[in-house]
Parts: C-alpha cells; structure tokens; sequence
C-alpha cells in the first residue's frame, strides 16, 4: 500500500476525533474558548437614542437660523431617566451615553457653543438627529452576534456581555498528557552523561499547548520499557482526553509505543505520512474514546507533527470553525529531493507594500532543532525531486 498523504492523514484525524463536550463557564473565565452557542442581541443596538457627544439637547426645529439662543432648562446624565423638553426654544444639558430626551431629536456639542448663565447660543445651523446614534442603528433586537464554534477573544467577550450573558457555553477543555518515551532522556536542571539527551521535546509540546489556549496539559516521561510503557499508558488512557507521545515509533527494536497501544485497545488509524520530516508519526483511538498521537522523536519531526495534525485536530475537536490555511510565497527557491511532502521552517517577512512572504530557514536534518529559533512556523511543499523556486506559494502552518 503507498503511503498516505498528508491531506489524507489530516482527513483521517478528522473522521475519528470525537467533539468534546460542553461546559458553561462565567463571561470571565471564556477568553480563549471555543463557543459552542449561538449568542443574539438581547435589545436593539444602541438600545435607545443615544447621545453621542457631551451637550445640550434640542429640538432642531427649535434652532433654526444662524443665532439661535435657547434657555437650559434641565440636565439629564448618562443612566437618568428620559426628561421631556417642553419649550421649543429651550434645551436640556445632556452627557454622552444618556438616552435622547423626549422632544429632542439633536445634540449640539458643548464646544460648539456659548453659554451665559441660563442660556446658551448655538451659532451652527442645527441638523436633525446629529450627534445622536441612533436605536438599532447598529443591530436589531434577536439578530445574531456570535456564532457557535467561535473563538472567544477580547471583541468576543465584550459582545457576549454586552448581550446580557452572564455564562456562555463553551466547549470543555480537553485532558491532554504529553509522554515522552526514551532512556537517553534526562530533565533540564539534571546532571547529563555525555551519551544523554535533554528531554527537550516535552517542553516544546507542552509550551505550544499553553501558547494556543490548552491549559489542562499534563507530563509524564516512560523509558524504553514494555512493563512501563503498558502500566503508564493504561493508567494515561484512562484519565486522559488526548494522548501526545514522542519517540519509539520508528522500526528499531525498542520502538515498543505502535505495539504496548495496540496492546492497550488503542485501534491504528495510520502509521507513516509520506512527509519529511515526521514519516513515523502513529495515530490511533482508543475504544474508550481517547485519540492517541505518537509523534517521531526527533525534535524538529515532533514539532512540525504537532502543528500539522494536533493542533488543528484538537481545535476541531473543541468545535472551532476551520479557518483557511494561509498560503505564502518562499524567498527563495528550495530543493526537494525525496518523493515526499517536505516541511520547510521559515520565517515570516513583510515587505515594503505589506507583502508577507516566507524566507527559508532550512535544518540540518530532524535533529537540528536549533535551527528553528526566531522561525514562525514551516510550509508544506509538494513532494521531489523538484526544485521549487522562488515565489512559489505554499501552506503555512504556524508553531
Ligand atoms: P525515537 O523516535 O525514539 O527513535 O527518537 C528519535 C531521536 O529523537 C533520537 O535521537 C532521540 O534521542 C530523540 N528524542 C526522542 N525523544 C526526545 C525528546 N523528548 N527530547 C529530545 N529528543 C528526543
Ligand atoms: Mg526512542
């Protein structure tokens, strides 16, 4: 059987990834969540007549002509019941933010003005209902403001609010354990034997959840052990929404992760995408219902997995509305020499006419993780041998 790809593996991920349910949080603690509701305008928008600058409301009629002088009658602030103007040729000082006064249609600023005492002199010609937004001039009552699937960010909230929500329902944060396998791997602040390896990926993984809004991420580490590997991935599988592993998913013989899930009850969706790098990666679901990605251990083929698959997954899983890939353009022309989808690091540019185009920061192989300090993320380009060349646009996943 040829290889799956990409496309086809992204596919796949889609088709057996459960929603996650819904939980109802106040407004407060929404920022980041995935809304799974639809949220109406609880009243038309601006809810009444609304004055719009600090003044003096009037009746246009009232001040016509060039030197119109009106006597003050009264002041209404912002949060004050409607008064009612009953002298034409009066008006009542009035605040941003108050409801239109009955028997006003216009608001006359108060640096357009001159007062003396009780009264006022309006020197501009007076237009109906300026200075005044208008009820439902924005949006009517029961008109739809957010729709489900939406994620919440500041503008978001304030709508939400501003619609009278107190909670919202949303979708619920997924578990996630992030299980790093490997008996090289030892903890940053821990003494480290020149044949070792930081546990560097972990980190990674756990610091791109927390950047893209997963907040209930849990670590473990497992060595090169079936007994181990068995006993902590049953305790995982059990407590855990998502599985995120790293390492022993290639051919060597203590690759043991594709063989202790499958052991598990953990059904094989796919094993190897025809892309580099990131050909081991492993995906399964568990009858229980947890997903279980096992990610290639090399650093850079860990990370580019996670952005390519898990975090798109786990968004859809949350209910988010897809959005578009974005396409971008390279800087430069890149070869790619296997007949596999290549993931090129790059950095993000923008030009003098606020064209965003992509500059090649290529690796030394899967390894070299370090090259990919200051990248914003990679692109994928199609499979080799092919040389692509400058200005060619590709998928830009970000990290
Ligand atoms: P594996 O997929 O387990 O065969 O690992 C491939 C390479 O990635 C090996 O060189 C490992 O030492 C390295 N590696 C595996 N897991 C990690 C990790 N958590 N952090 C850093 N490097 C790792
Ligand atoms: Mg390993």
């Amino acid at each position: 059987m040829s290889l799956l790809t990409p496309a086809q593996a992204e596919t796949l991920i889609e088709q057996h990834l459960a929603c996650l349910p819904i939980e109802s949080l106040p407004l407060t603690q929404s920022a980041g969540a995935v809304l799974r509701e639809n949220v109406y305008a609880e009243r038309d928008q601006p809810p009444f007549d609304r004055v719009a600058m600090d003044g003096f409301a009037l009746s246009s009629a009232g001040a016509r002509g060039d030197a119109a002088r009106l006597r003050v009658c009264s002041t209404q602030a912002a949060g004050d019941p409607p008064q009612a103007l009953t002298d034409a040729a009066g008006c009542i000082e009035i605040m941003t933010g108050a409801i239109l006064p009955r028997g006003c249609d216009a608001v006359v600023p108060v640096e357009q003005v001159q007062r003396d005492g009780d009264i006022v002199h309006v020197r501009k010609p007076v237009a109906p209902w300026q200075n005044v937004h208008r009820r439902g001039s924005d949006c009517r009552q029961g008109a739809l403001l957010l729709a489900t699937g939406t994620r919440l960010s500041a503008p978001e909230v304030a709508i939400a609010a501003g619609a009278g929500m107190a909670r919202l329902r949303v979708s619920a944060q997924p578990m996630i354990v992030v299980i790093s396998t490997g008996n090289e791997l030892i903890e940053p602040g821990e003494i480290i034997e020149p044949h070792q390896v930081r546990r560097s990926n972990a980190y990674g993984i756990t610091a791109s959840l927390r950047q893209h809004g997963f907040a209930r991420v849990a670590d473990d580490h497992v060595r090169d052990d079936e007994a181990q590997l068995t006993e902590r991935l049953d305790f995982h599988l059990r407590t855990h929404d998502v599985l995120i592993l790293s390492g022993g998913v290639s051919m060597g013989r203590m690759d043991l992760v594709p063989k202790v899930l499958e052991k598990l009850g953990v059904n094989l969706v796919f094993h190897h995408v025809a892309q580099r790098p990131g050909k081991p990666m492993w995906f399964g679901v568990s009858q229980a219902g947890p997903a279980v990605f096992a990610l290639p251990g090399n650093p850079v083929s860990t990370l580019v997995c996670l952005s390519r698959y898990v975090l798109p997954a786990l968004r859809a899983a949350m209910g988010q509305a897809a959005r578009e890939t974005p396409r971008i353009a390279i800087t430069a022309s890149f070869e790619v020499k296997a007949p596999l989808a290549f993931y090129l690091p790059v950095k993000l540019k923008t030009d003098d006419w606020g064209r965003t185009s992509a500059e090649p920061a290529p690796t030394n192989g899967s390894g070299d993780f370090t090259a990919l300090a200051g990248t914003d993320g990679f692109v994928e380009l199609p499979p080799g041998p092919n040389t692509y060349p400058k200005g060619f646009v590709a998928r830009f996943f970000r990290w």
